[in-house]
């Protein structure tokens, strides 16, 4: 059978991807080399912006059903001052939630076969088939020693994260990229009770604690790149440590349960492809990947599934040719993108400067404010629109800016 649209993975973007596709009525079939439900090394904050779309699609519930618990208020705690808030409501939605993996990605992925997608789960895709330099369907398996499978389509969408195999085949140019920066480690706990979400930043470490499903806690911390050689002796112990410089943070969690291993990775690449080209397609970390550091991977991805079903609907639909229709896309989500990928390599970085503690200061004497300095954080109010001049030196003040340059 010819599909208008054959994607390649099936988690947060190739699952949102194929539900709005198949929800346009386009035939679509989607694959992953997995079984879900199955987990994946992702901590799994979804910042609220996602929040709103998983609601307006219908998911929400599903999660909530579960027992994700919603984190409304917020700690941002620099290490000088603790910035209480929340963030800014974005289309009715007004949390963060962060539902595990195994839940998140499959409630999608039944979403799309409830849509009507076709979903063959344990298909590795292996080769691209081309015709006349245009991608025209894919060639995989469905576990080792069955046979090769050939499927065709109109458009192939690889929504196969951050090692893209779509990305490779078709030779994917990448546009920006920068060095890994950080090692992320988290854990989930028990008997590490919270108020509201947490958000620690300190020279040489970023950290975060969010309540999950069964009452745990996922608490998250990023350490500079150059610290996973010693910190290999003994990941636990420097993930400890670590949480140990953020406030009571680390005592809290010393006194719970690690209720699974704490899983650790450096695999944290900040890179942005190209989005499509003849017959292709890219959604999610295929298409662009940043450290996690700003825990916005998920959010980018169904971002990138509403925006390009849209102009895949269009482009495949007869409104719009598709070449120009995706062309347009690419330059939305390069738009959308790109303030938030310079705000993750800065704040990547892990240092505090002069001016971030100036700023942080003058949020402690504006509790008004904090609420939009959290959006900002978050990818709710666009980064490059709240870090301007215009915008803190207001906050910090004539004075405190003369101090800071003497
Ligand atoms: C340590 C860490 C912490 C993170 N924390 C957060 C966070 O708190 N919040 C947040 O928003 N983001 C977070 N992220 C980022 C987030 O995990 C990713 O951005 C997100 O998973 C990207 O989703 P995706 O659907 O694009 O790709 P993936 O989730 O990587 O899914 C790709 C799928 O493609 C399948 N696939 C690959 N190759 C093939 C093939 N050849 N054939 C068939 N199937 C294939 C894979 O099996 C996989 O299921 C974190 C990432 C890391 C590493």
């Amino acid at each position: 059978m010819a599909y208008d649209v054959i994607v390649v993975g099936a988690r947060v973007a190739g699952a949102a991807t194929a539900m709005l596709l198949a929800r346009a009525g386009l035939r679509v079939l989607a694959v992953d080399r997995v079984a879900f439900p199955r987990d994946t090394v992702s901590s799994h904050q979804v910042q609220v912006p996602a929040v709103a779309r998983l609601a307006r699609w219908g998911v929400l519930d599903r999660l909530i059903a579960a027992g994700t618990p919603p984190a409304r208020d917020v700690r941002f705690d620099s290490g000088r001052v603790v910035l209480a808030g929340r963030y800014p409501p974005v289309g009715g939605a007004d949390a963060l939630y962060s539902p595990r993996r195994t839940l998140l990605d499959a409630a999608l992925l039944d979403a799309a076969r409830s849509a009507g997608a076709e979903v063959r789960e344990r298909f590795r895709v292996e080769e691209l088939v081309w015709r006349d330099g245009v991608v025209a369907g894919v060639r995989g398996r469905c576990g080792r020693g069955a046979g090769v499978v050939a499927e065709s389509a109109r458009l192939v969408i690889g929504a196969d994260g951050k090692h893209s195999f779509v990305a490779a085949a078709v030779g994917a140019r990448v546009r920006r990229s920068a060095p890994v920066r950080t090692f992320a480690g988290y854990g989930y706990w028990s008997g590490v009770p919270l108020a509201t979400g947490e958000l620690y930043h300190r020279a040489g470490r970023v950290a975060a604690a969010f309540p999950t499903g069964d009452g745990l806690t996922v608490v998250y911390l990023a350490s500079p790149l150059a610290e996973l050689g010693a910190a290999r002796h003994d990941l636990l112990a420097h993930h400890l440590a670590g949480l140990d410089h953020c406030g009571d943070l680390g005592a809290r969690v010393r006194a719970g349960v690690l209720a699974e291993r704490l899983r650790t990775t450096p695999d944290l690449p900040n890179v942005v492809r190209a989005g499509w080209g003849p017959g292709w397609a890219l959604a999610g970390d295929a298409g662009a990947v940043m450290d996690p550091v700003t825990a916005q991977g998920i959010a980018h991805a169904l971002a990138d599934a509403e925006s390009l079903a849209a102009a895949v609907v269009a482009g495949l639909g007869g409104a719009r040719p598709l070449d120009p229709a995706l062309a347009a896309w690419e330059r939305q989500r390069d738009h959308r993108l790109r303030p938030m990928f310079d705000l993750t390599l800065r704040l990547a970085e892990l240092r505090q400067r002069r001016i971030d503690h100036a700023l942080f200061a003058a949020l402690a004497q504006q509790p008004a404010e904090v609420g939009r300095f959290l959006g900002a954080l978050a990818g709710i109010v666009p980064a490059d629109r709240y870090f301007t001049p215009r915008v803190v030196l207001p906050l910090i003040g004539a004075a405190a800016l003369r101090r800071l340059r003497a």
